[in-house]
């Protein structure tokens, strides 16, 4: 499915320049128009019928800064086309209705947006859906009892950065008639590609890696011309469609995604690594340290661990809110993979809608702290975790 690409990802992304100006500027300029303006109306008829190549309106997924940047997002995952969205979750929505229709089966732990999508809407709309346990990974094939269905899953997880084994899934689906999407937003593409390792579809919330500075929000699809073009018309008539200018201000973030993610996955293991060794702190969850659990299924299928890192404190709720609270430099945020390094509680944020008795049974304790690793110097976020570990355990 891959792009005729000679290129590494930093030269491919760095290069994907289609728009030569007239002024020299290295880049393009930012196509801030809604609609485009024809000769005459056989030349308007010839694109609306398709027997020419041309712009009509910008809803419909036309619009030069928003197909550039849509290049550069197929070239990441080295995928033949890529559908950029206004967010991750229209371009969730968008895939789920194009492709999961005769029913949906999730694997493992899901963004909570992403399941409330599934639970209250899918299911109001009659698509069948079932939600396996990572542990339960096995049954998989028993749920796929008829083709067409849609396999769904997130790896690694929030926030127990659980591992799926993208190929064993990918095998099994495919011999059951069943395509496979993958949200690849925690690892990015720079990290893992689960097309190359056999899914179908590949999703981001652009809003995190993707953009990589907390302010844009936006969403891709990653798959091949034919599953794409099955998502169009949903994205265009849901107008789902990211503005030009989040396009271009999304291309510009790409160009230094291959160098950002080298950063956080060096901060993270920094950060991982000396958590690990500290004394209040009861685990560390990170897929780059030998002694987590898929540690070695990791290491197989992703280039790069990451950059977040899950930490459980040796206390209770109070105990890691008085760490949260204290820290200087993590900001007390929701939201991953900007320059900044932020904090949450899962049980105070992304899983506060469950019961405690339904966290534990997806193994979210009162002690831990999801940390996005930002940018910074690795040491000065050490520092800042041990001192706010010191002021709650003080
Ligand atoms: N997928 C994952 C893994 C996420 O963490 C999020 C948002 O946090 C989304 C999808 C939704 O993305 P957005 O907020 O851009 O709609």
């Amino acid at each position: 499915m891959s792009q005729d690409n000679p290129y590494g990802p930093a030269t491919g992304i760095i290069h994907n320049r289609h728009h030569r100006d007239s002024f020299g500027s290295p880049y393009s300029p930012v196509y801030n128009t809604t609609t485009y303006q024809f000769e005459n109306t056989e030349a308007l008829l010839d694109v609306i019928e398709a027997r020419a190549p041309g712009h009509l309106y910008t809803r419909w997924g036309t619009n030069p800064s928003i197909e550039e940047l849509e290049q550069g997002l197929a070239r990441l995952e080295n995928a033949e086309s890529a559908l950029a969205f206004a967010s991750g979750m229209a371009a969730i929505s968008a895939t789920l209705l194009a492709h999961g229709r005769k029913g949906i089966v999730c694997v493992g732990d899901l963004y909570g947006g992403t399941q409330e999508l599934l639970v209250n809407h899918c299911q109001a709309l009659g698509i069948p859906v079932r939600f396996l346990f990572k542990e339960e990974v096995g049954q998989l094939a028993n749920t796929l009892d008829e083709p067409g269905k849609l396999v769904y899953f997130e790896t690694p997880a929030n926030p127990n950065l659980a591992i799926l084994d993208v190929a064993a899934i990918a095998r099994t689906a495919h011999q059951h008639g069943a395509l496979v999407a993958v949200d690849n937003t925690f690892a990015s593409p720079i990290n893992q590609q689960p097309l190359e390792l056999g899914a179908d579809l590949v999703l981001h919330s652009a809003t995190k890696y993707l953009g990589g500075h907390s302010d844009l929000t936006a969403g891709a699809l990653m798959t091949t011309a034919e599953l794409a073009a099955a998502v169009v018309p949903w994205r265009k008539n849901l107008g789902q469609l990211l503005a030009p200018e989040t396009a271009a201000l999304l291309s510009r973030s790409l160009r230094t995604l291959p160098v950002r993610i080298r950063q956080h996955n060096e901060n993270a293991m920094a950060v991982a690594q000396a958590m690990e060794n500290h004394p209040k702190v009861r685990r560390v969850l990170y897929p780059g340290l030998p002694g987590f659990a898929d540690h070695e299924l990791a290491a197989r299928q992703m280039k790069g661990f990451g950059g977040m890192v899950t930490i459980e404190v040796d206390g209770n709720r109070a105990a890691s809110t008085a760490v949260a609270d204290n820290l200087r430099l993590f900001l007390l945020a929701t939201s991953l993979g900007g320059v900044e390094s932020l904090v949450s509680q899962p049980c105070a944020t992304s899983h506060h809608g469950l019961s405690q008795e339904e966290r534990l049974k997806r193994g979210i304790t009162d002690g831990m702290l999801r940390l996005s690793i930002g940018l910074e110097d690795g040491k000065d976020l050490i520092e800042d975790l041990n001192q706010a570990l010191d002021k709650a355990f003080g």
